[in-house]
């Protein structure tokens, strides 16, 4: 591993809410600008630790990790982070966060995670798997590979499962980038839904199919990873195949 890579070098910064906005609902995108004398820069697909101070709730400071929704920026060096955070009900950290405001504060910490397109040529054909707020660090990812469009045209299906049609998130991002084949599942759609439906599991083979993909990246909830990973492992994909993020 490169030592200088920025996965290395954790830094912790306390942050400004920047911009809140509704993305679905049940998930807030929430940005927060970085402070301007300091670097950060990360990979797309890592996380990082947000920590809020919930002492007047008799907590004190509760910390939990949330993938980057945006991309480094043109000279890898962001000035602001975004991130998407599901509403889970009685939670904590989330609730705080998708309740933040503009100006308020928040401790940032890392970036931390391997799940990153380092070691994957960008020609590679991949598929990209994910529900909920899975879909953030492709989000990443994809904004990455389109700044890198025309050195290389990346191969990629994304494959991103969630309940009805006003929970899909960044529909707008994936659909509009060439070089990338966007397929929504919807397992409670209303019945003018055209695309697919059911869950993610449901689609592999059919996407496998058409375009045999070299490397495959999984992410959201425990349950789905590990439905995929069994699913992809019986289709004959070996572990250095499959890279995962879990979120619980
Ligand atoms: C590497 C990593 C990256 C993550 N990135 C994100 C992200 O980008 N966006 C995001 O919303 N969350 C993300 N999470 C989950 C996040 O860290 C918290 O677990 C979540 O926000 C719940 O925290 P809480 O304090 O509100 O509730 P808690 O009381 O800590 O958790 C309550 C329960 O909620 C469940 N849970 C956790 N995440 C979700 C979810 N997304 N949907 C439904 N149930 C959930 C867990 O099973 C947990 O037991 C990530 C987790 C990890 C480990």
């Amino acid at each position: 591993m490169d030592p200088k890579s920025p996965r290395n070098h954790p830094t912790q910064h306390p942050v400004t809410v920047s911009g809140h906005r509704t993305l679905s609902p049940g998930v807030v995108e929430l940005t927060v600008a970085l402070p301007t004398n300091e670097t950060f820069s990360f990979q797309p697909g890592q996380w990082v630790n947000l920590g809020v101070d919930l002492t007047s709730q008799g907590l004190g400071l509760l910390t939990r990790s949330y993938s980057i929704a945006s991309a480094p920026g043109p000279d890898d060096r962001a000035q602001e982070l975004s991130f998407a955070i599901t509403r889970v009900p009685g939670g904590p950290v989330s609730n705080y966060l998708c309740d933040c405001r503009p100006g308020d504060s928040v401790q940032l910490e890392g970036p931390f995670g391997f799940f990153t397109l380092e070691r994957v040529h960008a020609e590679t054909p991949m598929l990209w798997v994910a529900t909920g707020t899975g879909i953030t660090p492709f989000r990443s990812m994809a904004h990455s590979l389109g700044d890198s469009r025309g050195k290389a045209s990346p191969r990629v299906q994304v494959l991103f499962g969630t309940r009805t049609q006003e929970d899909i998130l960044y529909a707008e991002d994936f659909g509009a980038m060439p070089g990338i084949d966007h397929q929504v599942t919807l397992s409670r759609p209303d019945e003018n839904w055209p695309g697919l439906r059911g869950y993610v599991q449901d689609h592999l083979d059919a996407l496998i199919a058409a375009r045999p993909p070299e490397h495959v990246f999984v992410c959201g909830l425990s349950d789905m990873v590990k439905a995929v990973r069994a699913h992809l492992k019986e289709k004959g994909f070996v572990r250095q195949q499959i890279h995962t993020e879990r979120y619980d």
